[in-house]
């Protein structure tokens, strides 16, 4: 039996890239966010109902996107990540201005 797979959304939070590792590439515009920048990062489960209960598989998804990259968030997604940047103080003034600014033109 072949349900459809599905993606429950496990929330937005705002991380640096990390000094070492991979560099993450924004699934937005398709460059890479540098290091030291704060960006968004997307978590989201999946789910493959073809096997059984039991078998469930289950594995997790991290998109990661330039705080500029919101488009392709979901208007609840970007208000969520509106307050958590906001609410951070190891985030640039600058930076927040610019998210709020760009906000404002779409809502
Ligand atoms: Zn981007």
């Amino acid at each position: 039996m072949n349900r459809t797979s599905s993606t429950s959304p496990m929330g937005i939070s705002v991380k640096q890239v990390a000094a070492r590792g991979k560099i993450p590439n924004c699934q937005y515009c398709r460059k890479n966010i540098a290091r030291g920048k704060w960006h968004t990062v997307n978590v989201s489960y999946k789910y493959s109902s073809q096997n059984t209960d039991e078998e469930k598989k289950q594995w997790r998804s991290q998109r990661h996107y330039h705080l500029g990259c919101f488009q392709s968030l979901n208007k609840k997604e970007q208000q969520q990540l509106f307050s958590i940047v906001n609410a951070n103080s190891d985030i640039d003034e600058s930076e927040k201005d610019s998210l709020d600014n760009a906000l404002k033109e779409i809502w």
